[in-house]
């Protein structure tokens, strides 16, 4: 018997269950086991859909105002079980504690933002529409689009979940969410703060489990109104051809290949913190990694000469130490996977700079050190793949235009940054970017304000912002003739 504890990994109408799947949660940092999470099945996903059912007739319902006043209620609870919730994202995922940090922060801003939205709802609500004739008046209703399936990934636990709760509940909706098998402890912790927010029973269920067990049945369900999504771009397809079954509506948000621009009159030393920052912030394992360095040539050699010192000094480390700057890899797959695509790398001839390994003195954990290559092929996997680790490809450009189209050139288009002195010419520059979000002299802050998603196949549709809302949304008019 494993000495660990055994987590009910079901919430489900108000009551916390345990199913028959035992899922093993492991801290990266230490490879030892975390807990055990009793997850469910098929059936577990139909006993949360019929609470959903249940809890939407009321939810639907309720005013803008009250939404908001639960969804702050959320958001405080989050504040108040900050340290622990940090904890659980160090542990579960690898991530020092200073982004754990972050992504708690994250989640409070979501809500409150979302809080904020719901409010707004109640005096937009049945808006006079402006019409060429008077013989008819028209309003406008938002309505919650009904049940939504929400499947969330393990590279930020909370915060991908909170891009996609906070607006759904805001919207009126009632919700299945299935987070990461690899990483459920932050989303438990999170469900136990709901269960105490006042949110009426059965408006928000929580089912652990694989994909397969739980986000499958989910995704075909005809009773769920759309699937929210995140993650790798092999399950989007598969969650997209499922949910085409019974023509429901589809939010990914999925991988990406992005690009970070040096321009010839940019700052070395920020180019070097950015390119750092874009490549090796949660070991790289983020959606949003500038994992191309575009280099203006006359800058390449001196450029390269830092980003090597500068990633070299990175402290790789467990997220607890105090003067961590990066974590490990979130489990022993995606360590071989960044590892093979290294290997892959050496084998068609690109030329590392720094790292490609495991850092001295770690021999537990899956750690790999923040890793430079330069002369990578234009047509190599290590240039075009989504590597999803601390691996950056670092390339020269002679003209501008070159690099845009370097970095245009893929199936993604979900961030870019650029570091230029001219502002007015790297604005110009970040026009030309096919991305959802560009970034120009400034690290990856992400607001929830500004939408998050991309161009191509990194994305359908857009998170946060009022497009974060609208994507739970029906817009229903009525017409009536006077
Ligand atoms: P994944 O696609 O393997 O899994 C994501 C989620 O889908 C998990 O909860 C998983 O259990 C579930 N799932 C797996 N198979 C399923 C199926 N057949 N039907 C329904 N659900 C299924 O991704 P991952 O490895 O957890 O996360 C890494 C990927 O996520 C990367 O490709 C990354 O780019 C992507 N990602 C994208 C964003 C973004 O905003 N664009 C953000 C974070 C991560």
């Amino acid at each position: 018997m494993s000495a660990q504890p055994l987590l009910n990994g079901l919430y489900i109408d108000g009551q916390w269950l345990a199913g028959s799947e035992h899922l093993q949660v492991i801290n990266p940092s230490t490879e030892g086991v975390l807990a055990q999470v009793a997850g469910g099945g098929p059936e577990a996903v139909e006993q949360a859909l019929c609470a959903a059912s249940a809890g939407l007739a009321r939810w639907s319902h309720s005013s803008g105002a009250e939404r908001a006043a639960v969804l702050r209620r959320i958001a405080a609870g989050v504040a108040e079980r900050r340290e622990q919730l940090m904890h659980l994202q160090s542990s579960n995922n690898g991530k020092p504690q200073f982004e754990a940090a972050m992504d708690v922060d994250d989640v409070i801003a979501t809500f409150e933002y979302y809080a904020g939205l719901a409010e707004g709802l109640d005096a937009a609500q049945d808006a006079n529409v402006a019409l060429p004739s008077e013989a008819f008046s028209a309003r406008l209703r938002r309505e919650p689009c009904g049940i939504v399936g929400l499947i969330v990934p393990w590279n930020f636990p909370m915060v991908t979940t909170a891009w996609k709760l906070a607006p759904a509940l805001a919207a009126g909706c009632s919700v299945v969410l299935k987070p990461s098998e690899v990483t459920p402890l932050p989303e438990l912790e999170l469900a136990a703060i709901i269960a105490g927010s006042g949110l009426p029973r059965g408006v928000f269920n929580l089912v652990c489990g694989t994909g397969l067990a739980v986000g499958a049945p989910l995704a075909a369900d005809p009773r769920v109104a759309k699937i929210s999504f995140t993650g790798s771009n092999a399950v989007g397809v598969q969650v997209m051809q499922r949910a085409a079954e019974t023509v429901k509506g589809v939010s990914l948000e999925l991988g990406g290949k992005s690009s970070l621009l040096v321009l010839a009159d940019a700052d070395l030393d920020l180019a070097v913190e950015l390119a750092c920052g874009g490549g090796f912030f949660n070991a790289g394992q983020m959606c949003s990694a500038t994992s191309r360095v575009l280099v203006a040539d006359e800058l390449a050699d001196e450029f390269l000469l830092r980003l090597k010192a500068r990633a070299e000094a990175i402290r790789v480390a467990d997220p607890f130490d105090p003067e961590v700057e990066m974590g490990a890899l979130v489990n022993q797959a995606q360590y071989r996977r960044v590892q093979a695509h290294i290997e892959e790398g050496l084998n068609v001839g690109a030329k590392l700079v720094c790292g490609g390994g495991r850092p001295a003195g770690l021999q537990q954990g899956y750690f790999i050190q923040p890793t430079v290559f330069t002369e990578v092929p234009l047509d190599s996997a290590l240039w075009r793949e989504e590597i999803f680790g601390p691996v950056l490809c670092v390339r020269s450009f002679s003209n501008e235009q070159q690099a845009i189209e370097m970095a245009n050139d893929s199936e993604f288009g979900l961030v870019a940054s650029v570091v230029g002195a001219d502002a007015a010419h790297a604005e110009q520059v970040a026009n030309a970017l096919q991305a959802g979000l560009v970034w120009i002299n400034a690290p990856q802050v992400i607001f929830p304000q500004t939408a998050w998603g991309g161009y191509k196949q990194s994305s359908i549709g857009r998170e946060l912002g009022p497009w974060g809302l609208q994507a739970f949304q029906e817009i229903k008019h009525v017409i009536r003739a006077r």
